[in-house]
């Protein structure tokens, strides 16, 4: 009956580096090929057996169960990217591309299983593209990096030119983040600073 061993393998990568071998060195060592390192190192879990896996381990004098080598200590760490998905909401910063309204969404940091809401309007966060097709991961910026798709799209009605209602805007949405960041310690990671200078054709989606 096989350990089924769980392994962070960019750790066994990282460490066999740290103390200077070669790959082929460790395979020697290890008595397995060179070929069945480096897929082990590069994530393949099946390239080597349990067995294997503890000579290379105290080759590299790693500990097994350790929360390094077992990669727990990753999965406790696994956040992403999240944002607020209202586009009236102050995390998300309002800029001018091309003379249409886009939304810079303040990326806040998650545990991926955490139900996280928005700390300026209480919404629930969220953590992939807002393209139902799409679903991937987010990235900062204001749009889907695999679709192009803005997070958030700007649905509200416009009764003046787009440059007077985002200047109008931003200079709200500053002082909504103010007052609300003044009330809580926990700053967000929002974007208001690097809106600014990210804006123009980068974000232009
Ligand atoms: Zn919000
Ligand atoms: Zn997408």
């Amino acid at each position: 009956m096989p350990l089924r061993l769980n392994v962070n393998h960019e750790f066994f990568r990282r460490t066999r580096r740290e103390k200077g071998i070669t790959q082929a060195e460790l395979a020697r060592l290890a008595g397995c090929t060179q070929s069945a390192v480096s897929m082990f190192e590069a994530g393949r879990r099946d390239a080597v057996n349990d067995a294997t896996i503890q000579t290379i381990a105290s080759v590299l004098d790693i500990d097994l169960k350790g929360p390094d080598a077992t990669g727990a200590e990753a999965a406790a760490a696994a956040f992403v990217a999240k944002y607020c998905p209202i586009d009236d909401c102050p995390s998300n910063f309002p800029y001018l591309v091309r003379n249409r309204v886009l939304l810079m969404p303040g990326i806040v940091n998650s545990a991926v299983q955490e139900k996280t809401r928005c700390r300026l309007c209480g919404e629930l966060l969220e953590s992939t593209c807002s393209n139902g097709d799409c679903m991937a991961p987010v990235t900062r910026g204001a749009c889907c990096h695999l679709c192009g798709t803005p997070y958030v799209s700007f649905i509200g009605e416009l009764n003046e030119s787009p440059e007077l209602f985002v200047s109008r805007r931003q200079t709200e949405v500053r002082n909504l983040r103010e007052s609300m960041q003044n009330q809580s310690r926990h700053g967000f990671i929002g974007s208001a600073g690097s809106c600014d200078s990210d804006g123009g054709s980068r974000n232009g989606c």
